[in-house]
């Protein structure tokens, strides 16, 4: 018999929801016994790894019997080139999400409140509950624009993170440089963080990933991930770029070997891969109105997205839908863990794998009249 000797974990940890993924492609496959099974769930770059980084991840190989640069101090410059910060203004991290948990670590007392716009990334809600912290959910206006005036009236003595996922995950949608001004302008004692992870995609003027008023002198830290763009999720780098005081704070709770050396060498590869960035975009961009078409042709409701990925609304029958594409083979987002039971968010994909999406859905409607 198991015994328990009273060890409890702490109190706080019950207020942790599991962090929900989408399934894999193998699993599907082995699950249902299907061939083609195509993966829109989890924002993934279709198109595959920088090539860039593939070579150098080859090229290092030999090297694995030494520890990583516990400074990253290659990777660390690559990016402070690409952005015009000082290398001290960047810290690398295993991933975006080890970063958000290190923010947690370092800014968050019991009992502060974390600002976070809803529905959003649930990573920083997990970080606020490590530490015993308060979420704060600010909902968004219509059409999930993001409403900075009740983010501002959010703010009390007790927050110390605000997140500003821009574009924001689920939803696709942005917040405009003049709201951020705002924003900044009206907190004052609160650490804003943006996070870009998918800056890369965002094609519209009013768009900010945060970078210059990281440059301006603003107390603010924007967040960036490997995971997207560049088609590197599976070896797990992320940064942040802020002031130095703030980048001293976070450096206090990292392991010293946090990005490990594969890593740190597929994404300084990575970040200089141009045409594989470009490339990338390009078939975002199209994709983005390959899905539009497809949902405009099925008369379905969707946000436009400045994202890699669009959340569509697919009704009172959002459930099924969702589980009968899974079971002809397209893995996308049910929405019901951000609230949204009636919505799928579906990652866009190759030319390709959107159409054979667009067939399924198409089937599975027409099926219903
Ligand atoms: C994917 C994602 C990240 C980064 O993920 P990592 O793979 O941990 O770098 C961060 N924020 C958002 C909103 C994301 O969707």
């Amino acid at each position: 018999m198991e015994q328990t000797n009273n060890i409890k974990p702490r109190k706080t940890l019950e207020s942790i929801e599991p962090y929900s993924p989408g399934k894999p492609i193998w699993e599907v496959q082995k699950e249902l016994g299907l061939e083609r099974v195509i993966k829109l769930a989890s924002n993934e770059n279709p198109l595959g790894p920088s090539p860039k980084a593939l070579e150098a991840i080859q090229n290092g190989l030999s090297e694995l019997n030494r520890y990583p640069d516990a400074d990253a101090s290659m990777l660390k410059q690559a990016i402070a080139d690409q952005y015009g910060v000082l290398p001290q203004q960047v810290i690398p991290t295993n991933g975006a999400d080890e970063l958000i948990t290190l923010i947690s670590e370092a800014f968050l007392e019991a009992g502060d409140e974390v600002i976070v716009p809803s529905p959003s990334f649930s990573e920083y809600d997990f970080g606020a509950h490590i530490m015993g912290a308060t979420v704060v959910p600010v909902p968004f206006a219509e059409d999930f624009r993001y409403d900075v005036d009740a983010l501002i009236a959010a703010v009390t003595e007790k927050t110390k993170l605000i997140y500003i996922c821009t574009p924001n995950n689920p939803t696709g949608t942005y917040i405009s440089k003049p709201d951020i001004e705002k924003l900044l302008n009206s907190v004052k004692g609160a650490l804003v963080v943006f996070d870009a992870a998918y800056s890369h995609f965002a094609d519209e003027a009013e768009y900010t990933s945060g970078i210059e008023f990281v440059q301006a002198g603003y107390p603010v830290l924007t967040l960036q991930t490997f995971s997207k763009i560049y088609g590197i999720a599976g070896i797990r780098v992320g940064y942040g770029i802020a002031p130095e005081f703030i980048i001293q704070a976070i450096l206090k709770v990292k392991e010293p070997f946090n990005v490990n050396s594969l890593a740190q060498i597929a994404a300084t590869a990575a970040i200089g891969d141009t045409e594989h960035v470009r490339s990338s975009q390009s078939v975002n961009k199209a994709g983005r109105e390959q899905l539009y078409k497809i949902f405009d042709s099925l008369g379905l409701a969707y946000t436009k997205s400045m994202g890699n990925f669009v959340l569509a609304h697919i009704g009172p029958e959002g459930e099924r839908i969702y589980k009968e594409l899974m079971a002809k083979g397209v893995i996308v987002r049910y929405g019901k863990t951000w609230g949204l039971p009636e919505h799928i968010r579906v990652s866009v994909g190759t030319p390709e794998e959107n159409a054979f999406f667009g067939e399924i859905l198409t089937g599975l409607l027409a099926k219903q009249v």
